[in-house]
């Protein structure tokens, strides 16, 4: 079976020629269009989400590609609950013997993002080791009325599992308390330009009562702070999937299908967007390049193929669930889908999810890619429920998730940049994708 695909393959190349490599620059621009302060960070505050699926939808446009019966355009629409930040976010931490200092939030400190709005001006409170490691001192401090104060939750020094799991509960169902303050460890982001971050943003699909703010351990000694959270929850937003296709010249009832969402984490205050440039500008930069590619009439392919942006991935799939409820075309039609989440880098090669269910194509791609040297590595990898495959997969629908290894770590953070993503193996991953593709249509 190999050997054969292998022929088929040696041929493809031997006859082909020449094919025009992808379009680097255009890449680039889709990164810094998506990645930029206009795009809002792509999620549901100012719009975002909005501008970037019409930018998207122009760029299919452009490639002739044509839209679903079932939609009439390009754009598929769902609703779903999401705690946002449009107001004003800020802090200032007030200490004893030292000069105040005014935060911005993503660098020294981060809402979580369950968070309430809030404004004042709060003492704090400690509930550190030497409460936590004496239970007598422990219950008092239980006991007392915080409901006005904000209590900084210390780990640093616990040493007792135990204690620890009473602490993270605390944080986790405050009680009594008007917030919480957690000091978490500052990384900064190797290959970013002097960009840190505490933990990795997400997504909340419910408004807490307490908020919960992430600082920089050398704000610890705060006595006193002002807070302002201008958080607004969103029960029923409206975004929407964007999906076009190719119709084959063969087959136009099997479908290839390239998938990447082009969500990311929005603004956290008016000020800090996260940009999202490796996730996931990079993966819908290569969705448009393939998109374009094989619009081209030399390069018609003989089965259909779908490109789908999704939306709202980062609250939890749920773009490409509402998708895989409301598919466009036969699900049962798809030869093969391949999503594509975070693609700006390379150095060390890609991690294929699904490698495991899907031996069969997953040696035509490691042989495609040792025959051609395009990328140093393969990694084959298992299911795993982490980006907009899932969904189709539980389906029974042949599916990878592609990522690409080594190089920058930013992820979710706002030091994800446009500026600093390398798109190092871009080319050889694009010519791989096309390469794998046109075997399977073979
Ligand atoms: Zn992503």
């Amino acid at each position: 079976m190999h050997s054969r695909i292998l022929n088929g393959f040696l041929f493809l190349i031997l006859s082909g020629g020449f094919v025009a490599a992808q379009d680097k620059a255009y890449a680039r621009k889709v990164v810094d269009t998506l990645a930029s302060p206009v795009m809002h960070g792509r999620g549901y505050v100012f719009n975002g989400d909005k501008i970037a699926s019409e930018y998207i939808s122009n760029e299919f446009k452009s490639f002739g590609l044509l839209s679903f019966e079932k939609t009439g355009s390009y754009f598929q629409e769902f609703r779903f609950p999401v705690n946002t930040f449009p107001g004003r976010v800020e802090m200032t931490f007030h200490f004893g013997d030292r000069a105040a200092e005014k935060c911005m939030p993503g660098e020294k400190f981060l809402v979580r993002s369950s968070s309430p709005s809030i404004k004042g001006h709060y003492k704090v409170k400690r509930l550190d080791s030497s409460i936590a490691s004496v239970p007598s001192k422990w219950d008092a401090f239980m006991a007392e009325d915080h409901r006005k104060v904000f209590v900084l939750v210390d780990t640093a020094g616990v040493r007792d599992k135990k204690d620890l799991a009473k602490m993270i509960n605390f944080v986790k169902y405050p009680l009594n308390v008007k917030g919480i303050l957690l000091p978490v460890k500052m990384n900064h982001i190797e290959g970013t330009d002097q960009c840190s971050k505490l933990t990795a943003w997400d997504f909340s699909m419910v408004q807490s009562t307490v908020p919960v703010v992430e600082i920089d351990p050398s704000l610890s000694a705060a006595t006193e702070i002002d807070i302002r959270i201008g958080a607004k929850f969103l029960k029923e937003y409206t975004s929407r999937n964007v999906a076009g296709y190719i119709r084959g010249t063969a087959q136009p009832d099997s479908f290839i299908v390239f998938t990447a969402h082009y969500d990311h984490l929005g603004h956290m205050g008016k000020e800090v967007y996260f940009p999202g440039a490796n996730d996931n500008a990079s993966g819908v930069a290569m969705l448009l390049n393939l998109a374009k590619h094989y619009s081209k009439p030399e390069n018609a392919p003989k089965y259909s193929i779908v490109f789908i942006a999704f939306s709202a991935e980062e609250v939890g799939l749920i773009g490409s669930a509402y998708f895989v409820q409301h598919p466009l075309f036969p699900l049962a039609r798809i030869r093969f889908l391949i999503n594509m989440d975070i693609l700006g880098t390379g150095d060390e090669g890609i991690t294929v999810v699904n490698a495991t269910l899907f031996n069969k194509e997953f040696t035509l791609l490691k042989s495609l890619n040792d025959s051609s040297n395009y990328l140093p590595q393969i990694k084959p990898r298992g299911k795993a429920a982490i980006s907009d495959h899932h969904f189709f997969t539980e389906r029974g629908v042949p599916a990878f998730y592609i990522y690409t290894l080594g190089g920058i770590k930013a992820y979710h953070d706002t030091c994800d940049r446009r500026e600093t993503l390398p798109l190092t193996e871009f080319d050889d991953l694009f010519r791989l994708l096309r390469d794998f593709t046109n075997v399977l249509m073979n």
